[in-house]
């Protein structure tokens, strides 16, 4: 079924919805929307009536319910509504080198990992492809405003990608052959869907992939992320490890160091052990831990997230601390949505 909204529709429903324009106007107007990221009224070289006809039946997806922004300009984050009313919400980092969007890929998200915003809201629904662009195209106009150019995208919004697989790969499909982005600059992260994991090393275009792994025991990842209970640590390092066979690129970790939870100096040895079981050691982004309404226990001091790290690094494995952006802004996993429906004030 064809999705006729301005990041849904295909370039074949282009032809079909403008039948009797000259090829080289459907291409105008595809170029234009794609390489240009240029809204109706800005196509110029097309007639005022055809602009007109492109912004009327071409809808956008997502209106802005919030705009906010943080870190001097830096972190610029939307809460969207789209057609139906459900939210969802976007992240836009400029960095020295880069500027990254972080998507969502479904509005909430079923996988009810106990210390995430999302998870503790619940599921809407899936996303279309066209919704999942339109948030990139929205960010990437933003960036070219902020005198930037969008070069990265991460699926690490609200949503499990990989629970919403054909839509996800086919905005990836977009963003790579229409938005010009290489897969190099696009990064899947998944809670550790296993089919999900093993349909995408399947794929031709390598994207990276995060696994959020957050504990290296099945006891203690069976209760953080209940999906461990249907796909257990070792089918997942074992899809982990099909991925890199294929794909020929390190994966990394999540990790969001929960305190006194999973930063306990076992912790560190047994990630060190899953990491290097791998056939390329994964690289671990260590995330202090944000804040939630409906999650009591706090993140890391500061001073045990960077122990934590050394730890890692002696054992031989490459980690990072994930600066957090935006956090003024709660930025961090369906956070914003979470203050605006008015959930229990937060613990800390
Ligand atoms: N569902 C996917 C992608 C969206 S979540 C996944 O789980 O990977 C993106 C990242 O944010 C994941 O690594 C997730 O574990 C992390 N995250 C969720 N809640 C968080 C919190 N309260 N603090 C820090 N990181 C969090
Ligand atoms: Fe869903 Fe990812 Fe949040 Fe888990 S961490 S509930 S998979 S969005």
């Amino acid at each position: 079924m064809s999705d006729l909204t301005r990041y849904g529709a295909t370039r074949d429903d282009l032809t079909e919805l403008f039948d009797g324009l000259p090829r080289y106007r459907v291409d105008q107007v595809w170029q234009g929307l794609y390489e240009q990221l240029a809204t109706p009224e800005e196509l110029t070289n097309l007639p005022k009536a055809l602009r007109a006809e492109v912004a009327a039946v071409l809808p956008l997806s997502l209106a802005v319910v919030t705009e906010q922004t943080s870190d001097r300009g830096e972190t610029v984050k939307w809460l969207w509504e789209l057609a139906d009313g459900t939210q969802v919400e976007t992240v836009l980092m400029h960095y020295a080198d880069r500027s990254t969007v972080c998507v969502s890929s479904q509005a909430g998200c079923a996988m009810g990992c106990t210390f995430c915003a999302t998870g503790q809201a619940g599921f809407d629904r899936h996303l279309t492809a066209g919704e999942i662009v339109e948030q990139v195209v929205r960010a990437g106009r933003r960036a070219r405003d902020d005198g930037r150019r969008l070069s990265n995208v991460v699926f690490m919004g609200m949503g499990e990608p990989l629970a919403n697989y054909d839509p996800t790969w086919a905005a990836i499909e977009r963003m790579h052959g229409d938005l010009g982005l290489s897969a190099r600059h696009l990064t899947v992260s998944t809670v550790g869907i296993v089919p999900g994991i093993r349909r995408l090393a399947t794929e031709t275009l390598p994207v990276n992939l995060a696994v959020s792994l957050h504990a290296a025991d099945d006891e203690l990842r069976d209760s953080l992320v209940p999906i461990n209970r249907r796909y257990p640590l070792s089918t997942l390092m074992d899809a982990c490890a099909g991925y890199l066979q294929a794909k020929g690129r390190r994966l990394s970790f999540e990790w969001a160091l929960i305190d006194g939870v999973n930063d306990r100096p076992g912790d560190a040895e047994l990630l060190v052990e899953r990491s290097r079981s791998l056939p390329l050691p994964a690289h671990v982004n260590l995330i202090p831990l944000n804040p939630t309404p409906g999650y009591a226990v706090r993140g890391s001091p500061i001073q045990r997230v960077r122990e934590f790290r050394d730890e890692l690094r002696a054992g031989g494995v490459n980690a990072t601390v994930r600066r957090t952006r935006g956090t003024e802004i709660d930025a961090a996993c369906g956070q914003l949505r979470a203050t605006q429906v008015k959930l229990p004030s937060r613990t800390t």
